[in-house]
C-alpha cells in the first residue's frame, strides 16, 4: 500500500482556519505532535510548543542550530574513512517556564478543570497564542492569556507576554517565572535510525550564573565540541495590585516569582524577555555580557514594539511569498479551500520559522521542530527548501550557499581522505564534517555534491548574483567538478562512456550501486556548469578567474576534460521498457511483495534487513522521478509519463521527500487524479501526520516540496533555460484560483491561475520578460497581462 493510500485525518480536529492552527481542546494524547506542529523558530533559536508550565511535555525542546555536542562513533568493525564523531544538536537552557500557583494550587493542564481551552499558532502575526479559564478546586476562576514569540527581527530574542486575571474572587497568586538548563533528552526508540542519539551523560557544564533585580543569566557549555551557550530572563511586571518579587539562582536554574494579590477583574501583566547568545570562542563573562546587552535593548523597546517587528516581518513575507487558493466565486469559500489553504501557509511559515535567521548555519531535516536527524543539514536544504527561498527571499538563499562555501576547506579533506581530487560535501551533518555513520545510506550519497550546484544555478540565475559566483560559486564549482571527474571512469564495457560506478542515489533503498541515473544527469550538469563558468570568467573576468586560479591551482586543460566527461557520461536507457533504469542492477531485482506487505510494516527501514531491501525492486523517494523534474527540459512529456507509470507502482513514499515530487511529475503528465492525491499526501504531512512521525519533528524538506509541488506542478513553473516561463495547469481543488508571487532578478510577479485565464502582474519591479507557454511575454507595471491556458501540458 503506498503512502497516499495510507493518507489518515488529521489525529485531531483542527477548525479550518485560513492563518491559524488552533487547538480547541487539551488532549494529553497528542502533546508530542503538537510540540512540533505548534513550535516556534527564528532559524537561529527554537522553542517546541510545550505549555509556558514547562510541562505536561514530551520533549520539551529548547534549540539552537548548529548548537551540538560531538561523541565517538564506535563501530563493531571499523573500516578505513569511517565517519569518526557523531554530532547531535543538544536542548539549551529552557528559559519559557512561567508557573501559577492561584491561593498555593498549581495549574496544571494534565489536571486543571478546563472552563475554556484556545490555542493556536498565529501565522500571520508569527506567534503562539493561549487563552484558557481556569476553575480552581476552591471554584475561582482565572483567565489565563498568553502570548510568546521567537523574534525574527532580534534572533537571540523571544518573549511572552502573559496575563493572568481573577474572574470572580480575589486570591494571593504566585506567578514564578523560571530557566532550567540540563533538560534531559526524552527517552529514545533506539530502533528508529531517524531519531537523534540520547546523549546520556550531562551535555552542559555550568559556566557562570547570577541574578539581578528581576534578571537572572546563566552560561553553559558543552564538554566536546566547547561551545558555550549564555541565556538571560528579565522581567516587567504591571499590577495595580500588592506585591512582591524574589529572585533566585543556581548553577541550572533561575527563577523570579513574583508574590501578588490578586484582585477580580484587575489583569496582571508579566512580560518576560529571553536571550541567547552561543559561541565557539568568546568567554563565559563576554557571553554572558552579550546577554545583557542584548536583553537590555530589548526591554527598552518593550513587547509591543517586539511583537509590532514580528508581525512587520510577517507582513513582509506573505507579501512575496504567500501562495493562495481561493474559490472561483468569491463569496462560497468551501471549507476544503480553507484547510488547503490553511495547510499551505503551515508549510510556508514553518520554512521561515526553519531558515530565516540561520546565518552562518544550515536548515536541520526538521528546522528547530525537534531533535531527529539530529540537527543535521542534508541535501534537504538545496534540493527542497532553496527553490522556495531563491524564488522569494533571495537573501536567505544566499546565507546558506555563503555557509556551504564555508564548508569547503573539510568537503576538501574529505575528499582527500577518500582518495578523490576535488571537494566532497558530507551528506549529513553540522559542523561541515560528515557525521553519517551508515556511509550506503550516507557518504556514498555523492548527489548531494551535484545538488549544491544545482541550487547555486538556480540561485544565480534568478537573482544575477555574479559577484556571489566569483567570490564563492565559481570555487565550489570547479572543487565538484574535480570530484566527478575523479570519481567516474571511461568504461571500455559501456562503449567509453563516462560512468559513475559505486554511489547511492536519493532513493536510499537501493544502496552502493553503478550508474545511478540521477546521479549521472545531476553529475554532468555539475560538470557543464563548471565548465561553462570557467570559460565565462576567463573570457570575460580575467580577475575574477586569476583569483579562481589562486584558490583552487586550476589548470587551463580541466574545463575541456569536464565538458568531455559530461558529454560522454552515461545515462542508461531500457529499450525494451522504453525507460530510464534507476541503476546498472535495478531491472534485474527480484519485485518486492507488494501484496503480502501490510500497511504496518511500513516504512520497510523499520522491519526489514537493509539486505531484503536493497536486493529487491522497491524504491523508498523519487529517483528518477526527481531527476525528470529537476532537468525538466531534457525529457519529453511522453518519457517523463511511460517512466511515472513504471515507477509510481514501485516507489513506498517511505521517506516524506518524495510525495512532493511525485505530485509535481503527475501534474506535468496531466495525470491531475494523482497529482492532487499525492499533492494532498504532501500538503498535509505534518499537519495530518501523514508519515506517523510529526512527534519527532516537522518535515522542513517536504514543506519545500509543496511549494515546488504548486508552483512548478500546478502553476506550471518552468526556470531552465534562463527565462521564466510558465505551462499552467490549475488550482489543487474544484473551481479555484491559484495564485502566488515569485521574486526574479529583483522584480516580483504575481500569477494567478484560473480556470479560463491566467493573470500575469508585474508587483515589483519596471519589466520583466517571462514565456506563457510558448509565447513570449513583456511585463510592465502598467497593468496585469491576461492570458488563456492553451496547452495545459
Ligand atoms: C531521506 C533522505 C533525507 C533524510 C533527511 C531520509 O529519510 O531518505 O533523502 O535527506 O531523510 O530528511
Amino acid at each position: 500500500m503506498l503512502h497516499h493510500e495510507r493518507l489518515k485525518p488529521p489525529p485531531r480536529d483542527y477548525p479550518a482556519d485560513e492563518w491559524n492552527i488552533i487547538e480547541k481542546a487539551f488532549n494529553p494524547d497528542f502533546l508530542a505532535q503538537l510540540e512540533s506542529m505548534l513550535a516556534l523558530g527564528n532559524g537561529y533559536l527554537g522553542m517546541r510548543g510545550c505549555p509556558e508550565e514547562g510541562g505536561p511535555a514530551a520533549e520539551n525542546s529548547t534549540l539552537i542550530n548548529g548548537f551540538y555536542e560531538t561523541w565517538p562513533i564506535v563501530y563493531g568493525e571499523e573500516a578505513y574513512g569511517f565517519a569518526k564523531a557523531g554530532q547531535t544538536i543538544c536542548n539549551v537552557t529552557d528559559s519559557k517556564i512561567i508557573k501559577l500557583f492561584v491561593d498555593d494550587e498549581p495549574f496544571w493542564l494534565a489536571n486543571a478543570n478546563l472552563l475554556k481551552y484556545d490555542r493556536r499558532l498565529n501565522m500571520k502575526s508569527g506567534t503562539l497564542d493561549r487563552e484558557i479559564i481556569w476553575e480552581t478546586p476552591a471554584g475561582k476562576q482565572v483567565l489565563i492569556r498568553s502570548r510568546r514569540l521567537v523574534s525574527f527581527d532580534s534572533r537571540h530574542a523571544a518573549a511572552i507576554h502573559y496575563s493572568v486575571t481573577l474572574l470572580n474572587a480575589t486570591a494571593s497568586i504566585v506567578i514564578s517565572s523560571e530557566m532550567a538548563a540540563e533538560n534531559p533528552s526524552a527517552p529514545i526508540n533506539a530502533d528508529d535510525p531517524r531519531l537523534a542519539k540520547a546523549l546520556s551523560d550531562r551535555t552542559l557544564h555550568p559556566r557562570a550564573n547570577y541574578s539581578a533585580g528581576r534578571r537572572v543569566v546563566l552560561c553553559h557549555e558543552t564538554q566536546k565540541s566547547r561551545l558555550t551557550v549564555s541565556c538571560a530572563i528579565d522581567h516587567a511586571l504591571g499590577t495595580s495590585s500588592r506585591h512582591t518579587c524574589k529572585t533566585s539562582h543556581a548553577e541550572d536554574f533561575g527563577q523570579v516569582a513574583f508574590a501578588i494579590e490578586a484582585q477580580p477583574g484587575s489583569p496582571i501583566q508579566l512580560t518576560k524577555y529571553m536571550i541567547y547568545h552561543t559561541s565557539q570562542t568568546a568567554s563565559a563573562e563576554e557571553l554572558c555580557g552579550r546577554a545583557e546587552w542584548s536583553i537590555d535593548r530589548v526591554m527598552a523597546q518593550g513587547f509591543q514594539q517586539l511583537l509590532t517587528a514580528q508581525e512587520q516581518y510577517m507582513d513582509d513575507f506573505w507579501r512575496r511569498s504567500d501562495v493562495q487558493v481561493r474559490d472561483v466565486q468569491e463569496d462560497r469559500t468551501k471549507r476544503t479551500t480553507v484547510e488547503i489553504q490553511q495547510a499551505i501557509r503551515f508549510n510556508l511559515f514553518h520554512m521561515l520559522q526553519a531558515s530565516a535567521r540561520a546565518e552562518d548555519a544550515g536548515v536541520p531535516a526538521k528546522g528547530l521542530t525537534g531533535r531527529a536527524y539530529e540537527g543535521h543539514y542534508f541535501w534537504d536544504t538545496e534540493i527542497y527548501l532553496l527553490p522556495f527561498l531563491t524564488y522569494t527571499s533571495p537573501r536567505i538563499a544566499k546565507n546558506l550557499l555563503t555557509f556551504r562555501h564555508k564548508m569547503l576547506p573539510q568537503a576538501r579533506e574529505r575528499a582527500r581522505q577518500l582518495g578523490h581530487r576535488g571537494a566532497m560535501f558530507p551528506w549529513r551533518t553540522i559542523s561541515g564534517e560528515e557525521a553519517s555513520a551508515y556511509y550506503a545510506a550516507g557518504t556514498a550519497q555523492y548527489h548531494i555534491n551535484a545538488d549544491i550546484m544545482y541550487a547555486l544555478r538556480k540561485y544565480v540565475q534568478a537573482t544575477g548574483d555574479e559577484l556571489f559566483m566569483r567570490t564563492c560559486g565559481a570555487e565550489m564549482l570547479v572543487e565538484t567538478a574535480r570530484l566527478w571527474l575523479d570519481l567516474g571512469f571511461y568504461s571500455d564495457e559501456k562503449g567509453g562512456k563516462f560512468c559513475i560506478n559505486g554511489v547511492t542515489g536519493p532513493d536510499e533503498y537501493n544502496a552502493v550501486v553503478n550508474n545511478n541515473a540521477y546521479t549521472n544527469l545531476m553529475a554532468r550538469e555539475n560538470l557543464r556548469y563548471a565548465a561553462e563558468t570557467v570559460e565565462s570568467l576567463l573570457a570575460e573576468q580575467a580577475d575574477a578567474y586569476e583569483m579562481l586560479v589562486h584558490k583552487t591551482a586550476l589548470e587551463p586543460s580541466e574545463a575541456q576534460t569536464w565538458l568531455r566527461a559530461a558529454e560522454s557520461m552515461y545515462v542508461p536507457y531500457d529499450e525494451k521498457r522504453q525507460i530510464i533504469p534507476q541503476d546498472d542492477s535495478f531491472l534485474d531485482r527480484e519485485a518486492w511483495d507488494f501484496q503480502n506487505t501490510p500497511p504496518e510494516r511500513y516504512p520497510l527501514l523499520l522491519f526489514y534487513h537493509p539486505l531484503n531491501i536493497y536486493r529487491k525492486q522497491v524504491i523508498k523517494q523519487a529517483d528518477v522521478m526527481l531527476a525528470m523534474f529537476l532537468l525538466g527540459d531534457a525529457f519529453l512529456p511522453e518519457v517523463k509519463k511511460r517512466n511515472f507509470e513504471f515507477y509510481d507502482p514501485l516507489t513506498t513514499g517511505d521517506s516524506s521527500l518524495s510525495s512532493c515530487v511525485e505530485a509535481i511529475i503527475a501534474a506535468q503528465i496531466g495525470n491531475m487524479d494523482k497529482a492532487i492525491r499525492y499533492g494532498m499526501a504532501a500538503l498535509l504531512m505534518d499537519l495530518a501526520d501523514v508519515g506517523g512521525n510529526v512527534k519527532d519533528g516537522c518535515h522542513i524538506a517536504s514543506m519545500g516540496g509543496t511549494w515546488m509541488m504548486l508552483a512548478y506542478g500546478f502553476g506550471g513553473m518552468r526556470d531552465n533555460d534562463g527565462i521564466l516561463s510558465f505551462w499552467p495547469r490549475r488550482a489543487p481543488e474544484e473551481n479555484a484560483i491559484l495564485q502566488f508571487h515569485v521574486t526574479y532578478r529583483g522584480q516580483r510577479l504575481g500569477v494567478q491561475i484560473g480556470l479560463e485565464k491566467v493573470e500575469y502582474a508585474l508587483c515589483e519591479g519596471e519589466c520583466l520578460l517571462i514565456r506563457h507557454e510558448t509565447e513570449e511575454v513583456k511585463l510592465t507595471r502598467e497593468k496585469p497581462v491576461v492570458l488563456r491556458p492553451v496547452g495545459r501540458r
